[in-house]
């Protein structure tokens, strides 16, 4: 599944893909795939004639704003949100492709975006979980895109620190690795971050997580900025389907210390890794490097 540093890649990739990308025409294959109340009808109609603007992302929601006007290839004014939003979530397997030129979507094509020229943005989603929204312009995103309510402090702001970590970690008893994969707690880290990031601090996935000390809550505060920023500087994970807009995966999958590693020797003290399911998700971890 994308996690944050999936998602910041495929947001930089159609930030620079998709500059003042006017969509001349879409069309919905799948209805399934259009989550906001309007279905994928209004969405169709709403999104046709505007200029996609700038690219945000917020855990992992992509957020493009969406500006009105004809066609002319001027610049868009950046602040006039008046088409309102594209938001997208792509969930297990969803991805974008970039296509110059005309081609026959594979059938698990979801949505078709094609600009003037006949470039084609192609929402592909094998397992079908993705979901797009439009939003309309005087609604903030929130009020549609309801998950976004629910987001803790982003893992690079200046809200998630340390003390904030601890202050929500404080008398709780699930282990420290579900709290990683709560939403509330942190935005957009998930399975393979949080493994990562609780090796590189030494911490066991099962400690409850109000036992943490504070040095350790330290730790691992900066181990997961550490593992978030290494992993995007790659591109993301070649772990899972992940792909970016050109097709290509990332290359942080084959540097993990422990994520995917199950049986293996711990590249730091030899001693064979351990893999249990955890609250649902397998996790990973060194018996020896962590405690
Ligand atoms: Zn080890």
């Amino acid at each position: 599944m994308p996690e944050l540093p999936e998602v910041e890649t495929v947001r930089r990739g159609l930030s620079d893909r998709l500059a003042n990308f006017y969509i001349s025409d879409l069309q919905v294959c799948r209805d399934r795939a259009i989550a906001s109340p309007g279905g994928s009808e209004e969405f169709v109609s709403m999104m046709r004639g505007n200029k996609i603007g700038q690219w945000h992302r917020r855990g992992k929601y992509l957020l493009a704003t969406l500006h009105k006007g004809a066609n002319d290839g001027g610049q868009i004014n950046s602040t006039n949100i008046d088409g309102g939003w594209l938001g997208v979530h792509l969930r297990m397997t969803g991805q974008f492709q970039w296509h110059e030129k005309e081609s026959i979507p594979c059938s698990h094509t979801r949505v078709r975006f094609w600009n003037q020229t006949g470039k084609e943005l192609r929402f592909v989603d094998i397992r079908s979980f993705g979901q797009m929204w439009w939003v309309p312009p005087s609604i903030a995103p929130e009020k549609i895109i309801t998950g976004l309510k629910k987001l803790g402090p982003e893992p690079f702001s200046k809200e998630f620190n340390p003390s904030y970590l601890r202050q929500r970690l404080k008398g709780k008893t699930r282990p420290i690795k579900t709290a990683l994969l709560d939403q509330s707690v942190v935005a957009g880290a998930g399975n393979i971050y949080s493994d990562e990031s609780l090796f590189a601090a030494g911490i066991l996935p099962k400690t409850p997580s109000g036992q943490l000390k504070k040095i350790q809550i330290e730790r691992l505060y900066t181990s997961l900025i550490e593992v978030l920023t290494i992993s995007i500087g790659k591109g993301g994970t070649t772990f899972s389907d992940f792909r970016d807009l050109e097709g290509t995966n990332g290359e942080y999958g084959g540097q993990a210390w422990v994520y995917g590693r199950g049986g293996q020797p711990c590249r730091k003290c030899g001693t064979k890794l351990l893999r249990e399911i955890l609250s649902g998700r397998s996790t990973h971890w060194c018996p020896k490097c962590q405690k």
